[in-house]
C-alpha cells in the first residue's frame, strides 16, 4: 500500500471520532454522518490551527448543514445533462466524465455530495457506456475526468481510462480536477507523474482555498506535476469563514503563483443543500475581485464566476467598469476609478478626431473618482471640437447604469 493509501485509511471518519476530536454531540454527530459522511486524513486535520479557523470550516462537519433546508441536491443539474452514466454534456465541446465516487478528503461545502462516499454513487461498471459515448459524439473535444477525485484511483486503473481516451482521436484534450495537490498532496508521486505525461496534452484543475493550505507538501506536488509538463490551474470558491476577505485572496493567488498554479476560477458557492452557511453576498466578490484588479498581476486574478443553477453553465461576473457605451465611444473607469474614454473604430475610415469632454457625475462617489475627464479637465485632450452622435454633456450614472452592457 502506498503512503497515500494508508493516510486515507487513517482519517477521521466514524461518529465516535467526530464526537472525541471534536466534541460533537453524539445525536448531531450521526445526523451529519449520515448526511454525508466525513473524510479527514491526517495530512490535512494537522493543517488545522483553531477550532473554526478557516481549514476546520472545509473539513468537520457542522451542525448548520442539517438546519439547511433549502439548498438543492444537485443545483447544477448534471444529472438532467447526463445523457448515460458517469458523464454529463452541458457544452458544445467538452464533457465531464465521473470515473470515481471516492476523494481524498469530504469537503463540507461539496457540491456532488449526492455522488460522493459510498462506492456505489459512482459505478465503475458503466465505464463502458461512458467510453461508447465519448466515441460517438466527434464534437467532444475535451474531456474533464472528475469525481470524485479521479486520483483516488490507482495508477494502473487511472492509466487505463488515459490510455482509453487517448485511443479516441476526436479527444484533444484531458483534464482531471483533483484536489489532491491540496488535500492530500502525498498522493502526487514520481511514478504517477511519469505515467500521466505519457497521455499529454494533459491538464490538472485543483482546488486550493486558503492559502494556508499552501505548504512545503502541497508545493512539492504541484512543482512535480508542472515539471511533468502538466498545467495546473486552481478553482477556488469564495466561502463565508474561509476565504471571504481581500488580503487572503490575494495572498492565496499571488502563493498560486509562485508554486506555478493558475489562479483560473473563483466560484460563487453554489446553492448545494446543507452548504448555506459557507455563502456569502455576491458583493463581497465583486469587492474582492476589485480589490484585486489592477492592484495585483491580472495572472493572479481568476475569472469570477456564478455556476448558474439549473445548469446554465459558468456565466462570468465583473465589477462595473465600463459606465457609457455608445457608437462612437466607450466610457469607463479605471481600478482607481479614474474615468477614460475610449474612441470606438468605424470601419474603412479613419478614426474621427472627436473631442469628447466627458463630465461624469457619481450619484455615490465612494470610489475615488474625481467625477472629471481622463485628464482632469473634462477633456480627452486630442484636439478637435467635433462631437460624436448621441453626444452629452452630462452622463448620468443612473443613465449610464441603464445603456451600458
Ligand atoms: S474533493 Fe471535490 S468532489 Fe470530493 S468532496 Fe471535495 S469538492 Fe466534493
Amino acid at each position: 500500500m502506498e503512503l497515500w493509501q494508508q493516510m486515507v485509511r487513517d482519517s477521521v471518519h466514524s461518529v465516535d471520532q467526530l464526537v472525541e476530536k471534536f466534541g460533537i454531540d453524539r445525536t448531531v454527530a450521526e445526523g451529519l454522518d449520515e448526511f454525508f459522511q466525513a473524510r479527514i486524513n491526517p495530512y490535512y486535520l494537522g493543517l488545522i490551527r483553531f477550532p473554526g479557523d478557516p481549514i476546520w470550516r472545509q473539513c468537520v462537519p457542522d451542525k448548520a448543514e442539517l438546519d439547511d433546508l433549502d439548498g438543492f441536491e444537485d443545483p447544477l443539474q448534471e444529472d438532467r445533462m447526463s445523457p448515460v452514466p458517469n458523464i454529463t454534456h452541458r457544452y458544445p465541446d467538452r464533457a465531464l466524465f465521473l470515473t470515481t465516487s471516492q476523494c481524498g478528503m469530504y469537503c463540507r461545502f461539496c457540491t456532488r455530495k449526492r455522488k460522493v462516499g459510498n462506492s456505489d454513487k459512482i459505478s465503475m461498471k458503466e465505464l463502458e457506456s461512458a467510453f461508447k459515448y465519448l466515441e460517438k459524439h466527434t464534437e467532444i473535444r475535451d474531456v474533464i475526468m472528475s469525481g470524485g477525485d479521479p486520483l483516488m484511483l490507482t495508477d494502473v486503473m487511472l492509466e487505463k481510462i488515459l490510455k482509453r481516451l487517448r485511443q479516441i482521436p476526436h479527444i484533444e484534450i484531458i483534464r482531471i480536477g483533483s484536489k489532491m495537490p491540496c488535500v492530500l498532496p502525498q498522493r502526487i508521486t514520481p511514478k504517477l507523474v511519469d505515467m500521466i505525461k505519457k497521455y499529454h496534452p494533459v491538464y490538472v484543475n485543483t482546488h486550493f482555498n486558503h492559502p494556508w493550505e499552501i505548504t512545503p507538501e502541497s508545493t512539492k506536488a504541484c512543482e512535480m506535476l508542472a515539471n511533468a509538463g502538466i498545467p495546473v490551474s486552481n478553482q477556488a470558491v469564495l466561502m463565508k469563514g474561509v476565504n471571504d476577505d481581500a488580503e487572503v485572496m490575494r495572498e492565496l493567488f499571488t502563493k498560486l503563483l509562485k508554486i506555478r498554479v493558475r489562479p483560473y476560477y473563483l466560484y460563487m458557492a453554489d446553492e448545494t443543500r446543507g452548504a448555506n452557511h459557507f455563502r456569502t453576498s455576491l458583493d463581497t466578490g465583486l469587492e474582492i475581485i476589485q480589490k484585486l484588479r489592477g492592484y495585483t498581476s491580472g495572472l493572479a486574478i481568476p475569472h469570477f464566476v456564478i455556476d448558474a443553477p439549473g445548469g446554465g453553465g459558468k456565466i462570468p461576473i465583473l465589477p462595473q467598469y465600463v459606465l457609457h457605451r455608445d457608437e462612437d465611444r466607450v466610457v469607463m473607469k479605471n481600478y482607481k476609478g479614474e474615468i477614460f474614454v475610449y474612441r470606438e473604430a468605424h470601419n474603412s475610415q479613419p478614426a474621427p478626431e472627436v473631442n469628447i469632454p466627458i463630465e461624469v457625475i457619481e450619484k455615490n462617489n465612494g470610489n475615488g473618482s474625481n467625477g472629471n475627464g481622463a485628464n482632469g479637465n473634462g477633456s480627452n485632450g486630442n484636439g478637435s471640437s467635433k462631437k460624436p452622435k448621441n453626444y452629452k454633456e452630462k452622463i448620468e450614472v443612473t443613465e449610464i447604469a441603464q445603456s451600458s452592457n
